[in-house]
């Protein structure tokens, strides 16, 4: 009962591979998400699922042109 689960390396948010360097096995300090800018609002939507399942570099990124209507 030790197999790592599949759904750990696909984002929650939109169910692509989150190339999460943990998941794969690999150090964390290689994750593509230790020198991103993560957007804080995809992490409060990914909090439910944080421990399971890490977000994608797509949804994770903080994009100014898709947040244009905050505010
Ligand atoms: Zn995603």
């Amino acid at each position: 009962m030790n197999q790592p689960d599949a759904s750990a390396n696909l984002c929650p948010l939109c169910g692509n591979d989150n190339q999460c360097a943990i998941a794969a096995g690999r150090e964390p300090e290689t994750c593509w998400c230790w020198s991103a800018n993560l957007d804080p609002v995809a992490r409060e939507r990914a909090a439910d699922t944080a421990d399971q399942q890490c977000i994608c570099a797509h949804c994770g990124r903080l994009d100014p042109e898709e947040r244009s209507d905050e505010g």
